[in-house]
């Protein structure tokens, strides 16, 4: 038998996550107000002392990704996590991988790219 786990246990139910310490996650984010309606609370706004309530329509929320980030947020955390993949890989060092790898293939890149205008040359004649 396999001892328990010493990080916090799976747990499905509110009452057994308080047992052991985990504080689940319960979804608060949503009131009414009279002029705007119903509208949810963006917790990453929230975090950054922005207004956190914004009306439930499209113009503020992505049905994909539910009512957790607002499409700002949403955006914002796109952007950083793409340029933390740019300053990994930075174009220079991308333009020179390219390159060689262009060079070491350079004949198979060629008839790739004949096959490719050919096949355009078709399309355009059919
Ligand atoms: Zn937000």
């Amino acid at each position: 038998m396999t001892p328990p786990a010493a990080t916090a246990p799976a747990t499905s139910s509110a009452g057994a996550a308080r047992r052991h310490g985990v504080v689940p996650y319960r979804y608060r984010g949503l009131r009414w107000s009279p002029e705007m309606g119903f509208e949810a609370r963006c917790d990453s706004c929230a975090e950054r002392g922005v207004t956190a309530y914004w009306p439930i329509t499209l113009e503020f929320w992505n049905p994909v990704h539910g009512l957790r980030r607002c499409r700002a947020c949403l955006a914002e955390a796109d952007r950083l996590r793409h340029r933390a993949i740019r300053a990994r890989n930075p174009r220079e060092v991308r333009k020179e991988r390219d390159r060689a790898r262009y060079l070491a293939n350079r004949d198979f890149f060629l008839l790739k790219q004949r096959e490719r205008d050919a096949r355009r040359r078709a399309e355009r004649a059919a």
